[in-house]
């Protein structure tokens, strides 16, 4: 039960990597905060979560968009109302934008930027005075894409690499305050989006095969897979861990 007790903020937990995480904290002890601009898919994975016996941590759902400065901060003054501490914060919600750079549109950059990268500093900034009390850990989101490129994603990994270069500054501000930030960069992961966007591609059996190829273990990651590095990352198990970019991506980081 690593997390007894805890108090967990997960952004984006209404689907994939989000919500696996969401379930295996609660498994742990935690209780979860759901905290997704999809209010059915945060209210269904909340209820799972409290219906599922035993568990031992509980969920809430909040609808939120964590682009919004004024949202943010009424939900975290929210949250510590209701729950009185945060422990973990792993900001997940990451919108996608696979698409050459000429054909970004102003408003998609600002909005791509705003949720994946934004979000973090505004939860951060919001969450940082409760995460000095409790000396907690702040897990972010970052993917593959932040540390190597990607073609016809120039958007999405600019964010990502953004993400790990705050990380790693954020690391050494808060050091001092026993808060550690560490972020985890997946490949790919078996999604009901991937799984989507492989069905419209025009080849969907060759871009099955280029995505097991990419990854040395020969598989993309389950949610779960993605999910257990969150936890480590988030609870004392990773004491001594702070300011990493921890690829979870079956090698395919390491080049061939
Ligand atoms: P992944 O593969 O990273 O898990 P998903 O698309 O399944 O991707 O999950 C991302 C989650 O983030 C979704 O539940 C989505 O509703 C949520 N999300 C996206 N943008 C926002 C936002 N601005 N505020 C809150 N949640 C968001």
């Amino acid at each position: 039960m690593q997390l007894e007790g805890k108090v967990a903020i997960i952004t984006g937990a209404g689907s994939g990597i989000g919500e696996a995480a969401a379930k295996l904290f609660a498994s742990h002890g935690a209780q979860v905060v759901i905290a997704d601009w999809n209010a059915d898919a945060a209210n269904r994975v909340a209820g799972e979560i409290n219906g599922m016996e035993p568990m031992p941590g509980r969920a809430v759902a909040v609808q939120i968009d964590v682009s919004s400065e004024q949202q943010v901060k009424l939900f975290v003054q929210d949250t510590l109302d209701k729950l009185n501490a945060i422990d973990i914060l792993f900001n997940n919600a990451s919108v996608v934008l696979p698409k050459e750079l000429e054909e970004v549109t102003d408003a998609e950059w600002t909005r791509t930027v705003d949720i994946n990268l934004k979000s973090v500093y505004l939860m951060i900034k919001y969450c940082i005075p409760a995460l000095r009390k409790s000396r907690g850990s702040i897990v972010n989101m970052s993917s593959l894409n932040g540390l190597i490129g990607q073609r016809q994603n120039p958007v999405y990994s600019a964010t990502k690499g953004a993400v790990i270069a705050m990380t790693k500054a954020l690391a050494l501000d808060y050091a001092k305050d026993g808060v550690r930030v560490n972020c985890i960069c997946p490949a790919g992961v078996a999604t009901p989006l991937l799984e989507e966007w492989t069905r419209q591609q025009p080849d969907p059996e060759a871009t099955v095969q280029a995505l097991i190829d990419m990854h040395p273990l020969g598989r993309c990651a389950s949610t779960d897979e993605i999910a257990q590095a969150a936890l480590y990352l988030g609870c004392q198990s990773s004491g001594f861990i702070t300011g990493v970019a921890l690829p979870v991506d079956g090698g395919a980081s390491l080049g061939y």
